[in-house]
């Protein structure tokens, strides 16, 4: 689904490039200037929905931790709940977790044992696709418990990274702005 090339200009024109963060060497890219844009924020989220509105979504799965942030609002709009999946010792129940790197180090994330229920659609949600460790963890972790990944909705993807090889889950992954 083609989103509006004006709407993708102006988006991309909130998120900021900060270079050397958090680690030499990688281009982060702050998407906290269009956070803070109601209209730009509104837009974003309404885009990174569209694909999905006809699919059926019973969880959206939030990746810590901007991915809590899209994933929040999206599953309001796509009227599904909503699951974190955190960063180690953060989730107070038992757990399940995986060890991963990412693109600029090590992480882990896990998920409560009893988050997602047997054949539960789960849409995964991030902010970044950078190498795609991330977004493939979330993915076998969702699936460990039984649950069925319906795909996953990135905003940015950094093409050259090429995480996109990465995703293994047979389910669609779309993303909003590539650079
Ligand atoms: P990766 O596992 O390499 O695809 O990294 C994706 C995860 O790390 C996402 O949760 C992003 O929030 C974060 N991330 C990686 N690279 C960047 C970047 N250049 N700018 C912003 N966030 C990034």
């Amino acid at each position: 689904m083609e989103t509006d090339p004006s709407l993708l200009a102006r988006l991309s024109a909130r998120i900021r490039d900060v270079p050397d963060f958090p680690a030499p060497g990688v281009l982060f890219k702050d998407i906290t200037p269009l956070l803070a844009d109601a209209k730009s924020f509104a837009q974003c989220v309404n885009a990174l929905g569209a694909p999905w509105r006809d699919t059926a979504i019973d969880i959206v799965c939030g990746i810590e931790a901007r991915g809590f942030i899209f994933g929040a609002a999206l599953a309001r709009t796509l009227g599904a709940g909503f699951v974190p999946l955190r960063k180690a010792g953060k989730l107070p129940a038992p757990t399940r977790g995986v060890d991963f790197g990412l693109e600029y180090g090590e992480a882990r994330l896990e998920i409560h044992v009893d988050a997602l229920a047997s054949g539960t659609r789960a849409l995964i949600v991030d902010d970044v696709l950078a190498t795609g460790g991330t977004l493939a963890a979330a993915a076998g972790l969702v699936q460990s418990l039984g649950a069925e990944v319906a795909g996953a909705a990135v905003v940015i993807e950094l093409e050259f990274l090429r995480g996109r090889e990465r995703w293994g889950a047979d389910a669609p992954l779309h993303t909003l702005l590539r650079y």
